[in-house]
């Protein structure tokens, strides 16, 4: 029971782990990494297999972080089968082709930019194009079903519930060394959409995510309560109420939720845009897969009603009509994209807004420290967008309730079924795995970091590559590019 992980190793991004179990080579997830120019850098170098040697790939969910880099995959010779649930196939298409857009635009602007400077050959081009997206596309096989084992490669494979996003699962390996789960990323038990996550069965090894094996998080009840009351403080402000918010799984939670807040008289029906086109194409497919979703979604399908819309919605689709936005009068809410406030169409309500008075800001997921979205979070009263240095005099406030994952308490009642695995931590910063450690020593529970890129016997062999753990932090790894420990 071999795992190598070339990412969310130390780090939260860029998830990508290579297991070899009884001779099978099977790769979970093929993610992208997002964040810090270091990190991301760590797209463009070249994988450390053969891509071609690969038994199997079996796909998690369908964040950029845990797909992103399957098109890449493909370029670089895999051709077998991509193994998913169905909604997650048909998040991933519009994940994947949306990431391919960004990159030649981003590519196409780097470009402008460095002819005039004479620069050019340093150009990075795009990592993958659309018809790289679409060649991966056709690998998908979407047979995984909650609760059904699957043939994998030579292995059997039992996907599971995680509650994380539509369509996520955990995976239960069964190999003759043991039983082996990777808990892919786990769901927030108090959330807005997904049911909670399938209780695991006995196993010999658990790979587990820890974003926030620190954290506590509040209780749906207090975050509805919490978001009702900021919304009705928003429409007395009398501006406009903008919600940045990421495409998948957020902005339908946020939708579905104001719809809630709106039928039931606590939220005056102001107009809603849905400032996101992806957002808008995501949402088919929580609507034709609504009946994994929590009952209340699942009754008002089956009850023939849209648990996404609002009654007071409008779906924004070209750039146009975004821009045209600015000039509306009254109060609105408006949801667009990025959810971290980094890029997309918020960045122009931001600049038209931001040093309004009467606009509100609701943030309704994390903000990396030093981020627009953190510096705002923080309460700076001037911030720098789109080249212009802006007064905020918007109210800004943060939600943390909406967060799709996993707390401590929900990491320890994942592992209360499990028996007494050995736990592998993964897709965690190296601060909150290292403070997770102890705690699951008082559950009498022995918990790893895994390395990053070395291989590692899952059970009792301890490393096989140079470096133990400790030293992951402490010294260089020659082959690690550097800053990408954090
Ligand atoms: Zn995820």
């Amino acid at each position: 029971m071999r795992l190598q992980s070339f990412g969310a190793a130390c780090t939260v991004t860029g998830s990508m782990h290579l297991l070899t179990l009884d001779g099978w080579r099977v790769l979970v997830d093929c993610g992208l990494f997002q964040g810090s120019e270091d990190l991301e850098a760590r797209n463009h170098e070249a994988f450390s297999f053969d891509p071609a040697d690969l038994d199997a790939v079996v796909l998690t969910h369908a964040h950029l972080d845990h797909v992103g880099r399957l098109p890449l995959l493909v370029q670089r010779g895999y051709r077998g089968p991509v193994y998913c649930t169905p909604p997650t196939a048909a998040l991933a298409e519009t994940v994947l082709l949306d990431s391919a857009r960004l990159q030649v635009d981003g590519y196409r602007h780097a470009l402008r930019h460095a002819r005039r400077e004479g620069r050019e050959d340093e150009v990075a081009p795009p990592l993958y194009e659309e018809h790289d997206v679409h060649n991966a596309l056709a690998l998908l096989r979407p047979v995984l079903r909650f609760g059904e084992p699957a043939a994998v490669a030579g292995l059997r494979v039992t996907p599971q519930r995680a509650g994380h996003i539509l369509g996520s699962v955990s995976l239960v390996f069964e190999s003759s060394g043991g039983r082996l789960i990777l808990s892919g990323d786990l769901g927030n038990r108090e959330s807005g959409l997904q049911p909670d996550f399938t209780p695991p069965p006995e196993a010999d090894a658990v790979v587990l995510e820890t974003t926030y094996a620190n954290r506590s998080h509040r209780a749906w009840p207090g975050t509805l309560a919490e978001f009702s009351e900021v919304l009705r403080a928003s429409v007395r402000a009398g501006g406009k109420i903008l919600i940045p918010s990421f495409a998948i799984e957020r902005a339908q939670t946020i939708l579905h939720t104001l719809k809630g807040l709106m039928d039931s008289g606590e939220v005056p029906r102001i107009p809603v845009f849905l400032d996101s086109p992806m957002a808008a194409r995501a949402t088919h497919a929580y609507f034709e897969y609504g009946d994994e979703l929590i009952p209340a979604v699942r009754d008002a399908l089956h009850a023939g009603e849209d648990p996404f819309r609002p009654s007071t919605l409008h779906v924004v689709l070209t750039g146009d009509e975004s821009r045209r936005l600015n000039r509306y009068d009254g109060p609105a809410i408006i949801l667009a994209g990025n959810g971290m406030l980094t890029g997309g169409r918020i960045q122009h309500h931001l600049r038209h807004h931001l040093w309004k008075t009467g606009t509100s800001v609701i943030i309704v997921s994390y903000q990396s420290p030093g981020s627009l979205g953190g510096q705002l979070v923080a309460g700076a009263e001037r911030v720098q967008l789109m080249g212009e240095d802006l007064a905020v005099r918007a109210q800004v406030h943060t939600i943390g309730g909406f967060s799709a994952h996993a707390d401590q308490d929900d990491l320890l009642a994942f592992l209360s079924t499990a028996g007494t695995p050995h736990v592998w931590l993964v897709h965690g910063e190296v601060e909150v795995m290292n403070a997770f450690v102890p705690v699951l020593g008082a559950h009498g529970l022995k918990g790893d970091l895994v390395p990053d890129r070395q291989p590692v016997e899952l059970l009792g062999g301890g490393f096989r590559g140079a470096h133990p753990l400790g030293l992951v932090r402490a010294g260089p790894d020659p082959k690690r590019p550097a800053g990408t420990e954090e």
